[in-house]
This record gives structure tokens, C-alpha cells and sequence, in this order.
């Protein structure tokens, strides 16, 4: 990850340079437009929802997205409004027992140079969209963009509502479903035929014992069991929990229209652990997340247009790495097009795009591919879970072989420790 020098907004009005267009206004597109304002660019977001806003409820972040907060100067804030956890657990659903766990307190912050943090997801959009005001992003919410086209020296964004915007780049941060990535691809979204119940309640003083029966405040617990897993930790500087369930829909692999349901949920989950039935009750019916994600494609850069985050590459979830990835997408693209915001500097956007995706899309494919792995390890039954176990019983809570690949580069600090 490249910096770049900082510009004040003086220099960057003056620029004159035309903007870099940003379609999708979610935790990709809103860092990707922030770091670019760092970098000089003058910077206009398109969101087709009315508002910035973000579904869901918690969001983990390790340290190869927790550094490029930093570096854009918001990590502080993020840490405020969130929690940092001592450790990450995983834990059997069917008995509760610790399987493996890793370390995340201080050696851990002092090999990545960062720490990791979990949030609630609207929290880290509201600093991303203040932050982007102050840096002089234009944000338009309810620009649902029909196409973009690219005439060579520039892009054009055609929107629903019948406005159009010229740019210098256009970046696709619209997401997993992605309109723009036809651009690219003709593939569609791959079902997992898993689906995730997400909830959160308040920690008060009535179920305090409740929710720390299930794991400690500081801990981020995955109960991981056949075709099924249940992850808790806490939000909202302790204030708040979140929760999150997530199976093996047999309505699915049945053909069935109406799959993973509530009924479902509650059936499958039966044979867990009492820590894990209980905290089901917090988990909000009403609303479900069926899993998809994508086969990696390694194109993301074509003239004048790019793709960020999950238009590019969807991930599952189980790394907890699709946001983490958007956000190292988007410092890396700014320290690219960094180049391009000088008067003369629209000429260089296609060579910056290319290069951008050179360096990004090798990591992030592999990251596609290993959560769909981690998830099999995750879910498996038989001798396989036996065996699993086994293994993961050799792991050290501060051994970071496994997780430099993901988390680093490793600082020289601790390298040298
Ligand atoms: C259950 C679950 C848990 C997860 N947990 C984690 C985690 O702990 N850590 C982590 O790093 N990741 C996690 N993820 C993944 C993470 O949520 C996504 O990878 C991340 O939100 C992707 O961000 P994005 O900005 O690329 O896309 P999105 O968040 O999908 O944003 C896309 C935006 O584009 C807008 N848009 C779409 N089409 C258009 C259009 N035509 N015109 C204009 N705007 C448009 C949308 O309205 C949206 O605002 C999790 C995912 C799930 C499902």
C-alpha cells in the first residue's frame, strides 16, 4: 500500500482536473471516494438508495483494513464507536468446547501495526460519510445509475432519474449484484445455499449475565458445527451485542421457493449447545441474508472504468474479510489515480486503473477462494470434524502463520521481536 501527499481542498478545487465518478455509496465506495479526496481527485458519489445507510449490524475489522483507517485519519473514531477485542475463538456448537483461538490484543496490534476492531456497520458509515463531507466529496443519494459509458477521454453516468455526470473514471463500487460489472462479466451470483439471522440486543444490567454466559465482552466467539455456525461479540463500546446464525438450508437443496426460514433456523440450530439456544432468541426473524458470492474474475479494469469491493469480488463471509478487502481496494486505487490529479493527469487514469487492479486482484481472489474454504472447514461433519479438531488443538492463540497473508505485511517491530 502506497501513500501519496496530502492536498488541501484549496489545491484541489484549483486542480481542475474533472472528477472520478463513484457508483455505490456503501463501505467501498464511500472509502474509496474518501482516500481519492486525500489524494487530490475531485470525487462524486452515486448511491441509488435515498440515503447513505447500511443494513445489518456488526462488522469486523482486522488489521489490513483497520490500517487504511488509519491512514485516512479515521481510525480513532472507528475505535471509539466500536470494541477491540482480546481474542477470536472457535468453539464446537454441539458442546461448547474452545477448538482454537488467536490472539488480538497488543502483540498481535504491534505485528499489523493495527488493530482489530468490530463495529456496528452504520457507525462506520456515518464517520465514512462525514469524513467524505469534510474532504469535499460531492454525495448524491438517489442516483440509481443505468449505465456508464466510456468515450475514451472521458465516462459518462447516465441515473434513473434522467441526470447524467461526466468524470475522468468511473469506479463500480455497486456491489455484490452489481449492474456494472456486465461490464466485464456476464457471470451471475453463486448461491451457497446458506443463508445468515442477524440480531443485536442491548447489554443492560437485566441480561448481562446472559449475554457473557454465551462468550466475555472482549471476545469475538464463532460456534462453529455441521452445516451451521453462531457468532457473538460486542458493539457500540460494550453497550451493545451482536449476533449472527448462519446454515445449511435443506428447503434449498430441496428446490424449495420459501428456503432458510424461520422455522428452518430454529430446526437446525435445536442440537446446539445451550450458550448458542439462548442466544438465538436475539436474532431478528424478520429479515434474512441468503449467501452468495462469485467466481473470482481477475479483470476489474477496463479504460476509464474499475470495479471495487464486492462488484469485484463477492466473498462468503466466513474470513469476515469483503468489507476489509473494499476498503484495502480503495487506498490502493487512490494511491494509483493519485497520479491523475493534476491538470495534466487525465490521460494516465487507464494505465493507474490497470495497475490497480494488477495489484489488488491476485490477494483479493485468493481471499474469495479461501473463504469458501474456511467455510467447508467450518461446516463439516463426520471424521472430518473429528479430524479438524484435532488440528485445529495445535494451534497457539499467538501464532500468526496462518494469518499474516491476510492481516500483514507484518511490521519490522515485530518481526524483529
Ligand atoms: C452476514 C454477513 C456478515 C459479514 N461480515 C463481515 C465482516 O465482519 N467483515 C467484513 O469485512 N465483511 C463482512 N461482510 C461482507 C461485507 O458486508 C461486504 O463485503 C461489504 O459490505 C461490501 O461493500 P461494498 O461497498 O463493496 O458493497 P455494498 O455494501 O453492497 O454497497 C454497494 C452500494 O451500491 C449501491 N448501488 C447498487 N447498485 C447501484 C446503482 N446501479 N447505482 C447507484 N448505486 C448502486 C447500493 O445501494 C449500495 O449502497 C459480511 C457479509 C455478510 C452477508
Amino acid at each position: 500500500v502506497q501513500g501519496w501527499p496530502e492536498v488541501t481542498m484549496a489545491a484541489r478545487r484549483s486542480a481542475g482536473t474533472g472528477e472520478v465518478l463513484v457508483v455505490g455509496g456503501g463501505i467501498g465506495g464511500l472509502t474509496a471516494a474518501l482516500a481519492m479526496a486525500r489524494a487530490g481527485l475531485g470525487v462524486r458519489v452515486l448511491e441509488r438508495a435515498g440515503q447513505f445507510a447500511e443494513l445489518g449490524a456488526g462488522l469486523q475489522m482486522a488489521p489490513n483494513a483497520s490500517r487504511v483507517l488509519d491512514r485516512l485519519g479515521i481510525l480513532q473514531r472507528v475505535i471509539e464507536a466500536g470494541v477491540l477485542p482480546r481474542r477470536l475463538a472457535l468453539r464446537s456448537a454441539l458442546t461448547g468446547r474452545e477448538l482454537a483461538a488467536l490472539d488480538v490484543g497488543g502483540r498481535f496490534r504491534r505485528r499489523y501495526g493495527a488493530p482489530y476492531v468490530v463495529l456496528h456497520r452504520s457507525d462506520l458509515l456515518a464517520i465514512l460519510v462525514d469524513a467524505c463531507a469534510a474532504a469535499g466529496v460531492s454525495l448524491h443519494p438517489g442516483k440509481d445509475v443505468l449505465a456508464v459509458t466510456d468515450h475514451g477521454d472521458r465516462v459518462c453516468a447516465r441515473c434513473a432519474d434522467g441526470t447524467a455526470y461526466r468524470g475522468i473514471a468511473a469506479i463500480a463500487a455497486d456491489g455484490l449484484h452489481s449492474r456494472l460489472r456486465e461490464m466485464f462479466s456476464d457471470d451471475a451470483p453463486v448461491c451457497s445455499g446458506f443463508v445468515a439471522y442477524r440480531g443485536t440486543i442491548d447489554i443492560s444490567q437485566e441480561n448481562i449475565g446472559e449475554v457473557t454466559r454465551c462468550a466475555a465482552l472482549d471476545e469475538v466467539v464463532a460456534w462453529i458445527g455441521p452445516g451451521l455456525h453462531f457468532v457473538q461479540y460486542a458493539l457500540c463500546s460494550g453497550t451493545v451485542c451482536n449476533r449472527v446464525a448462519v446454515f445449511r438450508s435443506r428447503q434449498y437443496a430441496a428446490g424449495e421457493q420459501d428456503w432458510g426460514t424461520p422455522g428452518e433456523l430454529d430446526d437446525v440450530f435445536s442440537a446446539c449447545c445451550p450458550q448458542v439456544r439462548t442466544a438465538m432468541t436475539a436474532l431478528w426473524r424478520d429479515r434474512r441474508w441468503p449467501m452468495y458470492d462469485r467466481e473470482p474474475i481477475g479483470r476489474w479494469a477496463r479504460g476509464r472504468v474499475a470495479l471495487l469491493g464486492d462488484a469485484a469480488h463477492p466473498m462468503l463471509q466466513y474470513l469476515a474479510q469483503g468489507a476489509c478487502q473494499a476498503i484495502e481496494d480503495a487506498y490502493v486505487l487512490a494511491g494509483k489515480l493519485a497520479c491523475c490529479a493534476g491538470k495534466d493527469g487525465s490521460h494516465l487514469v487507464p494505465k493507474a486503473l490497470a495497475e490497480y487492479e494488477q495489484a489488488r486482484a491476485p490477494q483479493a481472489m485468493r481471499v474469495q477462494r479461501t473463504a469458501r474454504l474456511w467455510g467447508d472447514i467450518w461446516h463439516i461433519d463426520g471424521a472430518g470434524a473429528v479430524l479438524r479438531d484435532e488440528l485445529f488443538a495445535y494451534h497457539r492463540p499467538g501464532s500468526y502463520r496462518y494469518t499474516d497473508w491476510l492481516y500483514g505485511p507484518v511490521t519490522e517491530r515485530e518481526e524483529r521481536a
